[in-house]
């Protein structure tokens, strides 16, 4: 065992753990988190991803955190108390890691959360780490390297650009598994992908990309018959993760939908855009606004070729992220952003004018931001768009499958309603 390393009463991942120790991640987003995981290997972390999905696992959680907190704390913690318990790793060579945004939200409290849970139900000895991209928490057995940094930046493209893909094409698949197929075998060579040594990757990635979309292309897709378009959007968790939202997007493919879900990069732009607003709005470092303003621009330059690429090869492409700060104009103000705030707004206009006007918003139950710019935002919504079909689904500790589907399948019925008369209105 590690000797166990304190520093303001907090336990650190020293450079000793990082040899021996196995650092599990929890599942957020199943397109992008194994491209993490792979991103952290390839740079000497054994890093595993949890891959539990039973939403049973909450009351885990319950047993070790208070019941006033999030659902998606609650999710969290019940699948690493789990995960230690159950997977027969040796719990003195296990350390955990989670996401720190900073923001306003609980969300920035989930690792003090974490560490009270894990104390309460017998591991204080196991470390926590935070990802963050500031300066929250540092560990000294764990360093966000440029190298790393380049890496998790091209995983995220990876996970939004397989997102993409595999959802507009499944459901059309004439081969039964075909898109499923595809994804296991680029995800296999992903793996060997992320193991370079270079730190700047825009022409690799660009080419793996390129070659990503073509195979795409050759699957073979009858799309005679089209289906409605369904948006997922909401609280990030719950939004992206099978766990948190009981498996949503099977769901609705199962139901005939074509699911569109906005991708994960968004949600961190917003984040560096708002810090950057907050600067400008309330003072703060200059130098820290011009950096946050520079990785944006970073980040746009290669997501707009990637987004060039997909239009070439007639996939929905998605649309710049300044597109999607400008469509809450006169919605919602841009500084609501603790939360999603506005960016949950934008996601349901762009998915609108999309031709997604069926959008499932995910709400964990409790969660007051989401509230405010999801459901609250319904009836506004409603008035600018009235085609638009929301359904708005709370998943809370003891949420019942049956009612989140019937509510679910009758936004779906709505759907094919509208689908329909619009096809009849345009042969008329
Ligand atoms: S966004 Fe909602 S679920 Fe997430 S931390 Fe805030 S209140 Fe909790």
């Amino acid at each position: 065992m590690a000797d166990l390393v304190f520093q303001d009463n907090r336990l650190l991942f020293t450079e000793e753990m990082r040899k021996e120790y196995t650092i599990l991640v929890p599942q957020m987003a199943p397109y992008h988190f194994e491209y993490f995981v792979d991103a952290f290997t390839s740079e000497g972390y054994n890093a595993e991803l949890l891959k539990t999905t039973d939403y049973e696992l909450i009351h885990e959680g319950m047993k070790y955190s208070h019941n006033d907190i999030c659902v998606p704390a609650m999710l969290v913690i019940g699948q690493f108390i789990d995960a230690i318990k159950k997977k027969g790793i040796e719990a003195h060579k296990v350390a955990l890691i989670i996401t720190q945004t900073g923001g306003g939200c609980r969300a920035s409290n989930y690792i003090a959360l974490l560490r009270k849970a894990l104390e309460k139900a017998g591991y204080p000895y196991v470390p926590v780490i935070s990802l963050n991209a500031g300066s929250l928490e540092k560990n000294p057995g764990f360093k966000i390297t440029p190298r790393l940094l380049h890496k998790l930046h091209d995983a995220m493209l990876f996970g939004d650009l397989m997102m993409t893909l595999v959802n507009q094409t499944r459901p059309y698949e004439v081969q039964k598994n075909s898109t499923n197929q595809l994804m296991i075998e680029i995800n296999q060579e992903l793996r060997t992908y992320f193991q370079h040594k270079s730190l700047f990757t825009w022409g690799r990635h660009k080419k793996k990309s390129k070659e990503i979309i073509n195979r795409f292309k050759n699957i073979p897709v009858n799309k005679e018959t089209l289906k409605p378009k369904v948006g997922i959007v909401g609280e990030i968790y719950v939004k992206y993760s099978p766990l948190g939202n009981n498996h949503l997007e099977e769901t609705l493919e199962k139901e005939g939908c074509e699911v569109v879900t906005p991708p994960l990069y968004d949600f961190f732009i917003y984040s560096f855009d708002s810090r950057a607003y907050d600067i400008k709005r309330y003072g703060g470092p200059k130098k820290e606004r011009l950096a946050l303003k520079m990785a944006i621009w970073y980040i746009e330059v290669r997501r707009q070729k990637i987004r060039k690429m997909l239009k070439d090869h007639a996939f929905e492409s998605g649309i710049p992220y300044k597109t999607i700060r400008s469509l809450v104009e006169g919605i919602i103000d841009l500084g609501t952003h603790i939360g999603e705030g506005w960016l949950l707004t934008a996601e349901m206009i762009d998915l609108i004018h999309h031709g997604a006007p069926n959008i499932v918003c995910t709400q964990p139950f409790g969660c007051l931001p989401n509230h405010i710019a999801g459901k609250g935002m319904f009836k506004k919504l409603k008035k600018h768009y009235p085609e638009s079909n929301i359904v708005a689904i709370d998943y809370d500790t003891s949420a019942s499958k049956v009612n989140q589907l019937n509510r679910i399948n009758l936004m779906v019925s709505n759907a094919f309603r509208q689908l329909e008369e619009k096809n009849h209105d345009s042969k008329v």
